[in-house]
């Protein structure tokens, strides 16, 4: 498994086996969160600051390709889910 710590913040989780690298996401984020992984055969999207995510979900409506996920505010239902679903994997 890649390293969680540049896909996921509080509230958006990436993937990035979906990133077409078009960064849409990286442009709309209000708040720096989002950066490019852009060299030699490696182009997606990363997560540059996570504690500056606030769960506008701008970056959510922007990705043509779906590859970012809202889990819903900390704590809530949603977000546990997410927890157990990864658990199992
Ligand atoms: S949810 Fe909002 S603040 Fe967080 S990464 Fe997406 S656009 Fe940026
Ligand atoms: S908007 Fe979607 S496809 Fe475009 S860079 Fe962001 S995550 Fe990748």
């Amino acid at each position: 498994m890649k390293n969680r710590r540049h896909m996921i913040t509080k509230y958006i989780e990436i993937n990035t086996r979906l990133c077409e690298a078009c960064w849409k996401c990286v442009e709309i984020c209000p708040n720096g969160v989002l950066g490019k992984i852009d060299f030699f055969g490696h182009h997606h999207v990363k997560i540059e600051h996570a504690e500056a995510c606030k769960g506008c979900k701008k970056c959510v409506r922007a990705c043509p390709n779906e590859a970012i996920f809202y889990l819903g505010k900390p704590g809530s239902l949603e977000v546990k889910r997410e927890k157990a679903v990864n658990l199992r994997l």
